[in-house]
């Protein structure tokens, strides 16, 4: 048993929300910036807390309506690294930004990066975020040698693949709800370069988007398409694919080779209020733009890191197009043998249905492990649908067909999946259930995310 010397931090009441600002949440939340203020915070009080890093998951995973929210992002000190073998010892509140301006001029990049630099990598791990190379790499927890979690007790346990391994895999992608991670080992990739040598391909339809990712996959460690949701009949499914590796000195062109680890941030344009551009005429124009602009360059074609890997950091605050009453991501995966046909089902549902979404993603995963975590192998789509009349029916739909072909539903992207669904999709539940119960057998970790689905029930 643990004795708390230290106090709590005082708690600021305010608002909060997730990235896609819905649903909005009140709550006490503290910011400390010792781990024996946290301790204070978890053990010295025995109403519901969860764990907060960024912010970027999008719903309410980081939300605790009414109860207590931890804020870890003070808790950011980089404590070792070894070159030789990339292991880097930090603590959670670290974040991905931090680790590419200190790490990639060095020649060394994370082994998996979500769509976004701004996340902690403890809210990383929490959500075992995966990346662009998820077919090849798995997701982040692959990477993840150990992590310290604090449990409700207050006391502090390493988790490892060897050590308390059932809460190590209950731990990722277990959305903060089994403790506090407070530091982790992460084995950091050599690059030569912050560049990526690659292939920008136009794919007609999705059958031809299909079939550029199983040609390219043993070639390239990471690839994405940004599919065209509006498009229709032979057309449903046009991308424009991204696949690439990271340059080494030789495939670089004589000018971007004498500097070839530069990472001069660019400036970044933001949207300084809310403006709901989002309909479905505007969305329409965007993507036939989009297409038309990305014209295939034949042969191969030089990425810098910030383009291939964070498109959308270039712009802060975009969720503010969608406006006030915020967006939902519904992010969803298929089996290998469901995923063509589940492809199809979804774009003519979000056709028909005329709901407009700028973004689409496809990528495609590999192997995973993890009790909850999100990845299965097979195909992965990714759409935003901004807060309207009727938006959260037709999610509901969705959930149908993707579940009917044996799919799920990302947590850190959901904010309104119902709790017999998601119970439907996590087969792990039980086993991920007997863990949480171990490490905190009052159930004292919550979040708005874990009530609505019911998780520990
Ligand atoms: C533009 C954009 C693109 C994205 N692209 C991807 C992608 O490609 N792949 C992907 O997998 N995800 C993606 N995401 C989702 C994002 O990576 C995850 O939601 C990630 O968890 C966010 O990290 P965070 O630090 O902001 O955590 P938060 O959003 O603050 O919290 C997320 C979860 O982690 C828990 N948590 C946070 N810190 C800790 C801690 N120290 N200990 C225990 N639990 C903790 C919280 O309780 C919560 O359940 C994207 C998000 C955005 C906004």
């Amino acid at each position: 048993m643990t004795t708390t010397t230290t106090s709590a931090p005082h708690p600021r009441h305010a608002m909060l929300s997730g990235w896609g600002r819905y649903p909005l949440s009140e709550s006490d939340i503290y910011r400390p910036d010792r781990i024996a203020e946290l301790q204070a915070v978890v053990s010295g009080n025995s109403s519901s807390l969860i764990a907060r890093g960024l912010g970027r998951a999008y719903g309410d995973a980081a939300l605790n309506d009414q109860n207590r929210v931890v804020d870890l992002t003070r808790l950011n000190r980089v404590l070792a690294f070894d070159p030789a073998s990339g292991l880097l010892r930090c603590e959670a509140g670290v974040t991905i930004a931090e680790l590419l301006d200190v790490f990639l001029p060095r020649g060394f990049f994370p082994p998996v990066t979500p769509g976004t630099r701004f996340v902690t990598l403890g809210g990383s791990i929490a959500a075992d975020v995966h990346g662009k190379n998820h077919h090849r790499d798995s997701s982040l927890a692959s990477h993840v040698t150990w992590f310290d979690l604090m449990v409700a007790s207050g006391e502090v346990l390493r988790c490892s693949r060897e050590e308390n391994a059932a809460l190590f895999w209950a731990t990722v992608g277990g959305m903060g709800l089994t403790g506090v991670i407070l530091e982790l080992e992460l084995r950091m990739r050599r690059v030569e370069s912050a560049y990526l040598d690659g292939e920008l391909i136009r794919a007609g339809n999705i059958d031809a988007a299909i079939e550029a990712f199983e040609r390219l996959d043993a070639q390239y460690r990471y690839s994405v398409a940004w599919i065209d949701c509006n498009s229709v009949k032979s057309a449903l499914g046009r991308s424009i694919l991204n696949v690439g590796n990271f340059a080494t000195l030789a495939q670089l062109p004589r000018n971007l080779a004498q500097n070839p680890l530069n990472i001069a941030p660019k400036l970044s344009p933001f949207v300084p209020f809310d403006f709901p551009v989002v309909n479905s005429l505007t969305v329409r124009m965007f993507n036939a733009v989009n297409y038309a602009f990305h014209r295939e360059k034949p042969g191969h074609t030089i990425f810098d890191w910030n383009s291939f890997f964070y498109p959308l950091d270039s712009i802060r605050n975009w969720p503010r197009i969608y406006g006030k009453r915020g967006f939902v991501q519904y992010q969803c995966v298929w089996p290998p043998a469901e995923s063509r046909a589940g492809l199809v089902e979804v774009l003519e549902a979000i056709t028909r249905s005329r709901r407009a979404s700028f973004l689409a993603v496809l990528k495609k995963f590999g192997a995973q492990d993890g009790m909850l975590s999100f990845p299965m192998p097979g195909y992965t789509l990714a759409i935003d649908f901004p807060v309207t009349d009727g938006m959260l029916e037709f999610l509901d739909t969705l959930d149908a067909m993707v579940l009917k072909r044996g799919g799920r539903v990302y947590l850190a992207k959901d904010a309104r999946m119902s709790p017999e669904t998601f119970r439907a999709m996590y087969p792990n539940l039980s086993k991920w259930q007997a863990a949480k119960a171990l490490a905190d057998p009052e159930n004292r970790f919550s979040s708005s995310l874990s009530r609505r689905l019911r998780m520990t029930e």
